[in-house]
């Protein structure tokens, strides 16, 4: 993704409602930034938002949180709220590496990893969202019985976090390297990344990844 400095962009994330500030705050209590008991849905690494926006309209009954490092990025997924807002949806501008501060134990049923970044240098590997040290950051607040999605259309990446999610003692279904052609494609939204790379002809691989029991 291109970043580019977007004037006054942390200014506006910062005023809008749909962005959600200090969140190491809520810890524990997310069910009150939305008002019920309802299962929480994370996406890493939201981007714009295309995802997670169409995601929170088809199922009203989750509630979905967004989070996204860059506020130039960012902004244009709170724009989409600022149109369309939706109850079951709030973003947060924050780095990932520090997730562990924000939920608590069995605090989030589900986390998507759409496209995620995939440092390609072997010295970067530990920053990829599919890292066994990414995984261990997910076990302390995902449900036992939840799970982690993830798409790509980058072979290495995808090979990498086949490899990392064994090691860590995962279990692993629902494993494609063509999900466009393949039986789990019904009902599959699709993200900004996606809709480009599969235009220009690129397969799209995807996994489920449950914690160890
Ligand atoms: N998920 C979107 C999609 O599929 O269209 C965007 C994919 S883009 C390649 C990856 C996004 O993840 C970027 O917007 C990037 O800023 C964000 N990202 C990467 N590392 C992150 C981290 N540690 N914490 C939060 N966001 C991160």
């Amino acid at each position: 993704m291109r970043l580019r400095n977007v004037p006054g962009a942390r200014d506006d994330i910062a005023s809008s409602e749909h962005a959600i500030k200090e969140p190491e705050k809520l810890k524990g209590n997310w069910k009150s930034v939305f008002g019920n008991d309802n299962p929480i849905h994370v996406e890493i690494g939201t981007g714009k938002g295309a995802f997670i926006v169409k995601m929170a309209e088809l199922n009203p009954d989750v509630n979905y949180i967004g989070i996204e490092k860059y506020s130039s990025v960012l902004i244009k997924a709170i724009a989409k709220l600022e149109e369309n807002p939706l109850p079951n949806l709030v973003f947060i501008r924050f780095d990932a590496e520090e997730i562990e501060n924000i939920f608590d134990k069995d605090e989030v049923d589900r986390i998507y990893l759409n496209f995620s970044d995939p440092w390609p240098k072997d010295r970067h590997a530990k920053r990829r969202l599919t890292s066994t040290r990414f995984l261990g950051h997910y076990i302390k607040f995902l449900k036992p019985e939840g799970y982690v999605a993830f798409k790509t259309d980058n072979v290495d990446l995808f090979d990498f976090s086949l490899e990392s999610i064994t090691e860590a003692g995962w279990g692993l279904k629902d494993v494609t390297r063509d999900l466009h052609n393949s039986q789990w494609n019904e009902g599959n939204v699709m993200t900004e990344y996606e809709a480009k790379f599969s235009a220009k002809g690129n397969p799209i691989m995807r996994l489920v990844c449950t914690p160890p029991q």
